[in-house]
């Protein structure tokens, strides 16, 4: 008999499980992939080179308790992500900065400064209602054209137009020479990798990990008095309400024989047909090897479900699927997946603190 069982051991499990262990309570882990970790979950590949099995994680907050408590399961590496686009066929720094636009257009373009260039390009929109509408509110129809159409549209699969503004909204424009692709106060790499970070994060008496397990095969024959479900919440309801749609990926690896071969961590391709962008593990992990791993990301419909997406259609759906969760009081759902939320790893921590503590109230 468990207290608490827990369907997923990604960030948001983990981060509940530990929780309600210290608590004094018996959580059962279940998790349907051989690791945990979810998304996160990072391991040397055949060549020795640490990756990111889910694509490139840099972990980045504003929040001190987050970065509080992570801290207590790993030592951190600190690194600033940077990213450049291949953009007319030349790197240029991303997000824009005022660099950017010197190396597109000319010094002498903007000897009135970022914002006086960009005032003469925006169009103005009070309130942007899509994702179109928020980057051409931003930076005008070329920039538009050159560094988001098309990546959105490969990456969603959908146009801008038919998105949130908040899915482009996460890209700042800046007026200095700011490179950097985070600018939060706490900004870093876990010091021996993520999955290191996981084992101490799960390792509690008070924890049991069933790794292999899909909730569907065992929900029949486990007891337990209270469940927090951190997988697809439509899935959960066996999709009575049609399923929520997610955006997958599938990745392309390739080992060089060379010590390095990007100059920055993750170069995005706009402009490519296929891929999205490509990402060296080494500058962010800092690994010496005389070889290095480089991974392409190909955007998908089908595949493991990497991305909800926001729009205006799929909220509808989404509110639908949280107010039957609202009726059932010994079940909860939490993270990316079960909250249908473009969460970053950050805000998943900070959401299952702060559930936590409510439903500690609650008397979980
Ligand atoms: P997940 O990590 O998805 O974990 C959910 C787990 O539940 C999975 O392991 C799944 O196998 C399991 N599960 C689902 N259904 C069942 C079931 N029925 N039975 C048993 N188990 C089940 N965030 C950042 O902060 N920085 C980044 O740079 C960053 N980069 C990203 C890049 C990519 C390509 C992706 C896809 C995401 C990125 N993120 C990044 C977001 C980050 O991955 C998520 O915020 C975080 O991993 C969410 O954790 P989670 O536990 O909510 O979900
Ligand atoms: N985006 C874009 N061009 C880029 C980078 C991002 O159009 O070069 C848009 C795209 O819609 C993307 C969103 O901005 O999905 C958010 O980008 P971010 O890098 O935060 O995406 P993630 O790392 O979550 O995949």
């Amino acid at each position: 008999m468990y207290d608490l069982v827990i369907v997923g051991a990604g960030l948001t499990g983990g981060t509940l499980a530990r929780c309600f262990a210290e608590a004094g309570r018996r959580v059962l882990v279940v998790e349907k992939r051989s690791h945990i970790g979810g998304n996160a979950y990072d391991e040397a590949d055949d060549h020795g080179v640490l990756v990111h099995r889910y694509g490139p994680h840099i972990f980045h907050t504003n929040d001190e308790a987050v970065w509080k408590f992570l801290s207590r399961f790993t030592r951190w590496r600190p690194y600033t992500h940077r990213v450049l686009a291949r953009v007319q066929d030349r790197l240029v720094p991303f997000p824009i900065n005022r660099r950017t636009l010197v190396m597109l257009y000319g010094e002498e373009a903007l000897n009135k400064g970022v914002k006086a260039f960009l005032d003469a390009r925006r169009i103005p929109l009070a309130h942007p209602r899509n994702a179109e509408e928020q980057v051409l509110a931003a930076v005008g129809p070329e920039l538009y054209e050159w560094f988001f159409r098309d990546y959105t549209r490969k990456q969603w699969g959908r146009l801008p137009r038919d998105l949130s503004p908040l899915v482009t909204a996460r890209i700042p424009v800046r007026d200095n020479d700011d490179d950097r692709y985070f600018t939060d106060r706490f900004q870093a790499m876990p010091a021996e990798g993520y999955h290191a970070m996981f084992r101490r994060l799960f390792d509690h008496p008070n924890i049991t990990v069933w790794l292999n397990t899909s909730w569907n095969d065992v929900s029949e024959e486990v007891h337990f008095r209270r469940l927090i479900y951190t997988g697809p919440i439509d899935a959960f309801f066996d999709h009575i309400f049609g399923p929520l749609p997610y955006r997958s990926l599938k990745f392309q690896w390739k080992h060089h024989e060379e010590p390095t071969v990007q100059p920055v961590a993750t170069i995005n391709e706009p402009a490519h047909p296929v891929f999205t962008r490509t990402t060296e593990f080494k500058h962010m992990t800092g690994q010496v090897h005389p070889g290095t791993t480089v991974v392409a990301e190909i955007p998908a419909a089908d595949g493991d479900p990497y991305y909800p997406i926001p729009a205006p259609d799929t909220n509808d759906r989404r509110a639908r699927y949280l107010a039957e969760a609202s009726h059932l009081s010994a079940v909860r759902f939490f993270g990316r997946l079960g909250q249908y939320r473009y969460f970053n790893m950050d805000q998943v921590v900070a959401e299952a603190l702060e559930g936590f503590r409510a439903l500690r109230a609650e008397g979980w």
